[in-house]
């Protein structure tokens, strides 16, 4: 079930991802790619339900975040939701967290996002990860893609007991050895800005969109939710971070509805 969630007022260094889940719909529904996922499930008609866009506010938005998720869970339903920057997934977290016991957090990302605070905000997009940590909101936390760890976030990743994979381990399919309930949050600037230059951060020495399928294809266990954020269309180059964002999208769908 997708979510768009189109909001950005936690970023730090750009705003425009607000402006994402359209877009990221409108590539997805692109007649320039069939609906097959690469694992071969069809993404056609009416396989894949949407609840739209949330209307949020700067105020309370958190609170009206969680409860959406916490809602399509109530119903059986797999939220996939569409960023929005990065600080939305600790309240899609707290929803999750109150309802499954075990579970993996896989997260796909340039950065950390471990920042105890910054620039004053504890709800920045730097530090949602800090935030579900320390609420415990999730049993393990795999962190694949990092390049930009300093000293505070590497003493916060001890802390919090978190398993960082940097870039260059890279190739690390065997680290997603996960079991139980997994819930993937997808940082598109976990790319290369070769082939995602559409993010607020540009953080050169990232993945293939290859490279991403591949590990996103090893991850074990039942997928019961994910996201996809920071895609800024304001950065974006002939809306190719628009496509890539939707192929992404794809195999995830397609990666939950085979299990
Ligand atoms: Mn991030
Ligand atoms: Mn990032």
């Amino acid at each position: 079930m997708l979510l768009g969630v189109p909001f950005d007022a936690n970023s730090s260094y750009q705003r425009g991802p607000a402006d994402a889940p359209p877009l990221i719909r409108e590539a997805f529904h692109c007649d320039s790619s069939n609906s097959s996922t690469e694992s071969g499930i069809d993404l056609g008609s009416d396989s894949v339900l949407d609840a739209g866009d949330l209307s949020l506010l700067a105020d309370g938005a958190f609170i009206a975040i969680e409860s959406a998720v916490a809602i399509l869970l109530d119903k059986g339903q797999s939220p996939v939701c569409l960023g929005g920057d990065h600080s939305i997934t600790y309240p899609i977290l707290r929803a999750f967290g109150k309802r499954f016991a075990d579970l993996t957090l896989v997260h796909f990302d340039a950065h950390s996002d471990l920042y105890e605070e910054f620039q004053g905000n504890r709800y920045s997009h730097a530090c949602p990860f800090a935030r579900i940590m320390e609420e415990g909101l999730v049993k393990r936390l795999i962190q694949v893609g990092i390049r930009t760890m300093n000293a505070h976030q590497r003493k916060q990743a001890s802390r919090f007991g978190v398993e960082v994979v940097e870039m260059r381990e890279l190739p690390a399919v065997e680290r997603f050895e996960t079991t139980g309930s997994v819930y993937v949050s997808f940082d598109i600037d976990v790319l290369d800005p070769a082939f995602a230059p559409g993010v607020s951060h540009r953080e050169p020495g990232g993945m293939s969109v290859r490279e991403a399928i591949t590990h996103l294809h090893a991850i074990k266990g039942d997928l019961v939710g994910a996201d996809v954020v920071e895609f800024n269309p304001k950065q974006d180059v002939s809306q190719l971070t628009a496509m890539v964002c939707a192929k992404i999208l794809k195999e995830i769908l397609g990666k939950m509805i085979a299990e």
